[in-house]
């Protein structure tokens, strides 16, 4: 018999897949070997379900590297205004890459009730420019966030000591538990193999790794980058030049839209510090 199921963990070449509601741990077949192909967590794939092997791997919507999963639909963006704090240049260099991964930004600001009215009324203008070019954004840990990961497959992204698993544990009390057995349970330490595993929470899967953690444009050209930045391309086609990089050239409409404030003049330095130019 048949059946279509999500491989949610890895393990060497052991694949848990589930499928119903119930996980089966497969075998890889040759086949995928010779086709150059690895099953990914993530995948959606049709299972020999009485033999326990992958028969086929179905079309990924996307794949990221680090972490290693497919199909990945959002990723949650935790970033702190407090220790540490509030950076543009971190928050636009996340946005960039998730935007060319094909992935949802989603960016939840967290520590907002530790810092004072000043200061929340020096950042209220970033947080509203992210907003007015359609980004979700939540404060704190906000019972909403729930909806975020509903029938998605999540991936966290941010700095290390921005709340990520507080959040997590606020929102599902259960989940710290069971994150901990199955460390132990693997014996998972310094001196043991990693794995990537997607975890069951908030009617959705997580994946539980730090996420893009390992921050570089790898891969990406000046031109990728300039396209995720994604109210350039609202303009682009008013610039003189077709293919325009916003930098020196004559009559540009991004440029002209940073000047007149309509682009926040943050968002266009890390553009250029991101492609070398400053
Ligand atoms: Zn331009």
């Amino acid at each position: 018999m048949n059946k279509d199921g999500r491989i949610v963990k890895q393990i060497s070449n052991d694949y848990w897949v589930l499928a119903d509601g119930v996980s089966i741990v497969c075998k890889a077949r040759g086949k995928f070997r010779n086709l150059d192909i690895t099953p990914l967590v993530g995948d959606i794939v049709t299972i020999d379900y009485d033999n326990q092997y992958i028969l086929n791997i179905h079309e990924r919507k996307n794949e990221l590297i680090r972490p290693r999963i497919s199909n990945v639909d959002t990723a949650l963006i935790v970033t702190s205004v407090q220790i540490p704090e509030f950076s543009t240049n971190l928050l636009d260099k996340l946005l960039t890459i998730i935007e060319y991964n094909s992935v949802e930004p989603i960016i939840c600001i967290t520590k907002y009730d530790l810092i004072d009215e000043t200061k929340k009324q020096e950042l209220t203008p970033y947080f509203d420019y992210y907003k007015s070019i359609g980004y979700e954004l939540y404060f704190n840990i906000d019972e909403n966030l729930k909806d975020v990961f509903k029938d998605k497959i999540t991936v966290f992204a941010g700095q290390s000591g921005a709340g990520k698993s507080t959040l997590l544990n606020m929102l599902d009390k259960t989940l710290n538990i069971k994150t901990n057995e199955v460390s132990k349970a693997l014996g998972r330490g310094k001196h043991t193999t990693r794995y990537t595993e997607l975890i069951s929470t908030c009617d959705g899967l997580i994946a539980d790794t730090p996420g893009f953690s390992a921050v570089t444009f790898e891969g990406m050209t000046d031109s990728d980058i300039r396209d995720n930045f994604i109210e350039f391309n609202e303009y682009r086609h008013n610039c003189e030049y077709k293919d325009c990089m916003h930098i020196n050239e004559p009559n540009c409409e991004v440029k002209r839209m940073v000047d007149n404030d309509t682009i926040l003049q943050s968002r266009y330095d890390n553009y250029l510090k991101f492609i070398g130019k400053r």
